[in-house]
């Protein structure tokens, strides 16, 4: 079923919706739809809730066929359910998929430990939602093409949201789910200067621009196209991401107090590291103990350690928790091994038509670097400057966080104030709370914000309100 061909059905609502508690939700990615899931199980009580987005591809019915050609999770089955309290809630939606059994037949008993497709991760979670809909009769649901420009506080305690529609409606919750921000307009090819670029190579030459799992991903695709020119990836520290273990790695951390000083605590997590190796285990299961003390662990260091990590390790711990199937690891080092794929460390600059300015680590000069194809695979941080995120700090209805990576919010996504006051009934799920929650940015820890968000919300309008 189309996204549209779904709401249409409670078009005629309209009368209904004044009386409800009225929901925005502003972003329709992973964090926005799980979001609407997590509201929709846990309220109790009828609500209207509306969806703003201009960008309509949240879809299922990606064909699996298209599978093999498409991004690949980086994070095994076991840990991508959308159901709370249920870590085999999507293990079980794909052993009853029988199209995927029959491509998929070795992982038996269950595809816990596989990793899938972005696409057929996409169809869960669309599905998903579409049963939690067809299961609330009591509540409507709007869905909004348009990006959401300002946000103003009226009538008390209820927002205004501003956008193309001259509608301009009024909610009593709005919880933004902005992620990384509108994807980026393509400079019209007019306004690209040219470069008088240097050939690396005398063959055909594509710079990837990242070191995250989104170049690998690109390097890989263009392989398997049949693309056999020379690559490379440029990077400011060039960390590419580590490999996972063959079965999934259990947490594992020394139970002694971490230390104080980041220098420290870098220290006992290398030595743990190793000791767990010594001892025939990974240093894969210290990382995953790591990010289960990580929000501590921020929240104690004082702000110029953050932003010392930040500058300096937040790239190598990336490296560290974003990692690759095994296999796409080693298809990654046989890359690199053979030569017809190069990391350069240090900055891009301007883009060309037929090349791109780059400054090597440690130069004080920039290279010119011919290339037919530059892919920009660095992974955005939310986009602060952005219109809306810029109405909000204008009007004192949030705060960045000590970084300014994003917004300053608790754990359940409330925006908090200078002061540690929470701005009531506002809420910023997902990676726009990056600076204020580690690992905020991934699957598993964006399900259980947006429950503990829904469980907020429900609060909120029905304080005795229990999950459904
Ligand atoms: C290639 C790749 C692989 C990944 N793999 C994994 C993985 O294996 N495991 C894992 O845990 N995580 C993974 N992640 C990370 C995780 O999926 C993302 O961090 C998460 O999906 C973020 O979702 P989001 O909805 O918050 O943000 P986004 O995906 O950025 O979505 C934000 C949405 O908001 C909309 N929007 C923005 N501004 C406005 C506005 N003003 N008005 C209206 N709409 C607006 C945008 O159009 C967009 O649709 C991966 C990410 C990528 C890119």
């Amino acid at each position: 079923m189309t996204v549209q061909g779904l709401f249409s059905s409670k078009s005629n609502a309209a009368a209904r919706i004044s009386a409800m508690p009225r929901i925005a939700i502003v972003g329709r990615g992973f964090s926005g739809m799980m979001m609407a899931i997590a509201l929709m199980k846990t309220m109790r009580m009828p609500f209207h809730m509306q969806l703003f987005d201009p960008n309509s591809t949240v879809s299922g019915g990606q064909a699996l066929s298209a599978a093999r050609s498409s991004t690949i999770l980086n994070t095994r089955v076991r840990d991508l359910s959308v159901a709370t309290g249920d870590t085999d809630d999507f293990n079980d939606w794909l052993c009853s998929n029988a199209e995927f059994r029959a491509a998929v037949p070795a992982a038996i008993p269950g595809f816990r430990q596989i990793f899938v497709p972005k696409e057929i991760f996409s169809d869960y979670v669309y599905q998903r939602f579409s049963e939690a809909l067809a299961a609330r009769k009591d509540i409507t649901v709007q869905v909004c093409h348009e990006p959401v420009i300002a946000i103003r506080r009226s009538h008390g305690n209820r927002y205004l949201l501003e956008s193309a529609n001259p509608a301009n409606p009024l909610f009593d919750t709005v919880i933004l789910a902005t992620g990384y921000g509108l994807p980026a307009v393509e400079a019209p090819e007019h306004d690209v200067q040219p470069v008088r670029a240097q050939r690396l190579v005398a063959r055909p030459h594509t710079v990837l621009l990242g070191s995250g799992i989104r170049v690998v991903d690109q390097l890989l695709q263009l392989r398997d196209a049949g693309y056999a020119g020379q690559i490379t990836i440029m990077s400011r520290h060039g960390f590419l991401p580590q490999s996972h273990t063959p079965n999934s790695a259990d947490p594992l951390f020394p139970a002694e107090a971490l230390p104080k000083s980041l220098p420290e605590i870098v220290r006992f997590i290398r030595t743990a590291c190793r000791e767990a190796e010594e001892e025939g285990g990974s240093w894969q299961s210290v990382m995953n103990g790591l990010r289960k003390h990580a929000r501590s662990l921020w929240r104690s260091l004082p702000a110029h350690q953050k932003r010392q990590f930040n500058r300096h390790l937040r790239s190598i711990y990336d490296s560290h928790r974003n990692r690759l199937p095994e296999a796409m690891h080693a298809r990654l080092k046989a890359e690199l091994a053979g030569g017809n794929t190069v990391v350069l460390r240090g900055t891009a600059g301007r883009q060309g038509l037929s090349g791109i300015f780059f400054r090597p680590a440690g130069s004080q000069a920039d290279d010119v670097i011919h290339a037919e194809r530059i892919v920009d695979c660095r992974c955005r941080a939310p986009a602060l400057a952005s219109p809306l995120l810029q109405s909000l700090l204008d009007q004192g209805l949030g705060q960045p966080d000590e970084l300014s990576l994003g917004l300053a919010v608790d754990q359940c996504g409330q925006v908090c104030l200078e002061d540690g006051t929470i701005v009531d009934g506002l809420l910023a799920v997902g990676p726009l709370g990056l600076g204020s929650l580690p690992d905020i940015d991934l699957v598993p820890e964006i399900v259980s914000q947006a429950y503990a968000a829904a469980e907020h919300v429900g609060e909120r309008f029905y304080p005795k309100c229990k999950a459904v």
